[in-house]
């Protein structure tokens, strides 16, 4: 696994994983990780990110990496931070799960509808920074107001996919092929992975986030920790998460027990306990993005347990 220095900007680093394989890092202003796959006479894009001018990035330097045009973008799931830069591709086919092509169309016309709401949002927030100073409740509002800011630029268009499939499609190309695989829930409906049997590389969209709190608010944790004990029986050395470093099966086993954890201190709250961040195990303690922790509280708290 080398980084490929020279190709590094401020929206994401590239790791090669293997040849024709890159994973992209995202930085805050890229909004997530993302994909590269030479397939040999093709590329496929993994993920779109949320900003557009990462999107663009990421396209310069698949080209570069690859020679060609992109072919394919696969959409892991709909969150907006992993699919705003879809624009960047819409002349490639657009691949998903059918659960998540319906939830990008409904957003699509959600963020048209609503985009007046959305700068008036967006001028609070600009106040609300200013004037709080619990760091952790400022990290909340900077969040919120980076999401904003990128989904009402001008030139932003939702793009949803226009091809879908159930349980399993397999691109195959001249070197090598990618396995899309479905998961039912987890972190998101219709969620989808992609896997590269041969290089045991498995590029995981948000159904793993690594040494950083996993959004948990839109998925299921039962499901969840199932997918996560399936996937650590797989033959797969090599996790790329759709937020953190790339990963080994450790990731895979800290995010169980995160998630765990998670259900334990929600029967707690039940309970009338009040639930602190620093509830959760030491080993979590320098996980990026602690504000997501009190959205999953809050957000779970308000779910029947399972
Ligand atoms: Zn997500």
């Amino acid at each position: 696994m080398d980084e490929l220095k020279e190709l590094n900007n401020k929206y994401f680093k590239v790791v090669k994983l293997a040849d024709g394989v890159f994973a992209l890092i995202g930085t805050k202003d890229a909004g997530s990780n993302g994909g590269i796959i030479d397939l040999g006479d093709y590329t496929v894009i993994f993920d779109s990110f949320l900003n557009i001018e990462a999107a663009s990035k990421l396209r310069e330097v698949a080209v570069k990496l690859t020679d060609k045009q992109p072919t394919y973008l696969i959409n892991s799931h709909g969150h907006f931070d992993h699919i705003v830069g879809n624009i960047v591709f819409a002349d490639c086919h657009i691949i998903s799960s059918e659960p998540v092509r319906k939830k990008i169309a409904e957003q699509k016309i959600e963020l048209e509808e609503g985009r007046e709401e959305y700068q008036a949002r967006l001028a609070e927030l600009i106040e609300l920074k200013e004037a709080e100073n619990d760091s952790l409740q400022k990290a909340t509002l900077e969040n919120e107001f980076v999401f904003i800011s990128n989904l009402i630029k001008e030139d932003v268009k939702i793009i949803p996919p226009k091809i879908t499939f159930s349980n399993k499609l397999i691109l195959t190309g001249s070197a090598r092929s990618l396995e899309l695989i479905t998961y039912e829930n987890g972190h998101y409906p219709g969620n989808l992975v992609g896997y590269l049997a041969e290089e045991k590389i498995c590029f995981m969209g948000d159904l793993l986030f690594a040494q950083t709190h996993p959004w948990l608010g839109d998925g299921d944790l039962v499901r969840f920790k199932q997918i996560m004990k399936q996937m650590l029986r797989e033959d797969v050395n090599i996790f790329i998460p759709g937020h953190g470093q790339v990963a080994s099966k450790k990731a895979l086993k800290l995010q169980l027990k995160y998630i765990e954890e998670i259900e334990r201190l929600l029967k707690l709250k039940k309970d009338g306990q009040e639930i602190d961040i620093k509830d959760l195990s030491a080993e979590f303690s320098n996980w990026e993005s602690k504000y997501i922790f009190n959205f999953n509280i809050d957000v779970l708290a308000g779910k029947k347990l399972s």
